[in-house]
């Protein structure tokens, strides 16, 4: 899966992508990112990207000829299934939402800062607008780390099968059960006598029980 990313602050990405599951999968090149530089698709002189709101609110607007360059120029060699603006007001990121990109061969993520981006980029330029939650960040690089993150764990071969993500919470419609490891007894607190069974029947049946009891009490609304 290609990934293209446009952003006016670059340096946020490198240590993200250089951890854990992410840097796994593009090493292994399951994942190909790119990260552009917005600043070097203006023709302003002074590498500016941004302006005053017109009608007079405060705050600073992302101009669209610099992101309109940028989706143009990433487009030349890529068919861009998605073009994603994280938006505050976007679709709310879910698991369905992930697992159906996960599945996509090329997305271009653009990531809003300021006041966000003129208009007429979210009404012509984008495809789809995504958002991390109900609140207010400063930029759209969080939020696209995030989404990034929840959909390069779905690409086949990222996790091992040991760590499937079939048995994550929300995938089959159930969040995950407890888990446990060593010791069996710390301060008095004990690990289930059943997870030291070794009866895997038992064991399945007890994990599937504690996945839908969870589930009533803290997603009622899965059930
Ligand atoms: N004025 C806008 C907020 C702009 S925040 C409003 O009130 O809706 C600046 C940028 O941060 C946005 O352009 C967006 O790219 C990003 N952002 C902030 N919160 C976000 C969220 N919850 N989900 C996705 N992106 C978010």
């Amino acid at each position: 899966m290609r990934i293209d990313i446009i952003t006016c602050f670059p340096e946020m990405f490198s240590s993200f992508f250089s951890y854990s599951i992410v840097r796994r999968a593009i090493n292994s090149k399951k994942i190909n990112i790119n990260i552009h530089n917005l600043r070097d698709y203006t023709l302003d002189k002074h590498k500016k990207i941004d302006d005053y709101a017109y009608g007079g609110s405060p705050g600073l607007v992302m101009m669209i000829e610099p992101i309109d360059r940028c989706i143009a120029a990433i487009k030349v060699d890529n068919d861009c299934q998605e073009v994603i603006y994280m938006a505050p007001d976007g679709e709310i990121l879910t698991q369905s939402l992930s697992n159906e990109l996960s599945l996509k061969d090329n997305i271009i993520i653009l990531c809003g800062h300021y006041k966000g981006v003129d208009e007429r980029v979210r009404t012509n330029l984008v495809t789809r607008e995504v958002s991390i939650g109900d609140y207010v960040l400063s930029g759209g690089e969080i939020p696209a780390c995030v989404l990034i993150d929840s959909i390069v764990r779905l690409i086949p071969g990222v996790l091992s099968n040991e760590v499937s993500a079939l048995d994550d919470s929300f995938q089959d419609g159930f969040v995950a059960p407890p888990v446990y490891t060593r010791p069996r007894e710390y301060k008095g607190m004990q690990v289930p006598d059943v997870l030291l069974s070794g009866d895997k029947k038992k064991i399945d049946k007890w994990l599937f029980e504690q996945s839908v009891e969870r589930t009533k009490k803290r997603r009622p609304s899965l059930i």
